[in-house]
């Protein structure tokens, strides 16, 4: 999904394109990482010097429900967020700086295919994080 198609969908719900969403939004559609409300908050406020945190949390829910962005709770990180790609992807990460990688495997993917066919089941979506110390 590019920057013009997040806006698209936003009008096709009846949301209102105001400065902090369109500042929240180009902040999701650069990102090379994962992010948390504070990274959003202090790179949003340089566009959006008005910007409140309360306002942030507010855009980013709605974001996540519009299905534009993914909320990620990994163990013992702070909550992260990142544009939802048509790409399934896995995630990996680092216990101890907290990095958060992403990863595809063909491999897995048949592997997980096969164990939800054998169990007489299509599937549809699945997950996969691996916490892991980096050697
Ligand atoms: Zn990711």
């Amino acid at each position: 999904m590019d920057f013009d198609e997040f806006i698209e969908i936003l009008k096709g719900i009846n949301i209102k394109i105001t400065p902090a969403r369109l500042a929240i939004l180009s902040i999701f559609d650069k990102a090379e990482k994962h992010l948390s409300i504070d990274e959003i908050y202090m790179m949003a406020k340089k566009d959006v010097p008005n910007l409140g945190i309360a306002t942030t949390y507010r855009t980013v829910k709605l974001l996540c429900d519009a299905g534009i962005i993914e909320k990620h709770n990994f163990e013992d990180c702070e909550t992260l967020y990142e544009k939802k790609t048509v790409k399934n992807h896995s995630h990996i990460i680092d216990m101890e700086s907290k990095e958060v990688e992403e990863f595809t495997s063909e491999k897995i993917k048949k592997a997980i295919l096969e164990i939800a066919q054998d169990l007489g089941y299509d599937l549809v979506n699945y997950r996969l994080e691996l916490y892991c110390h980096k050697k």
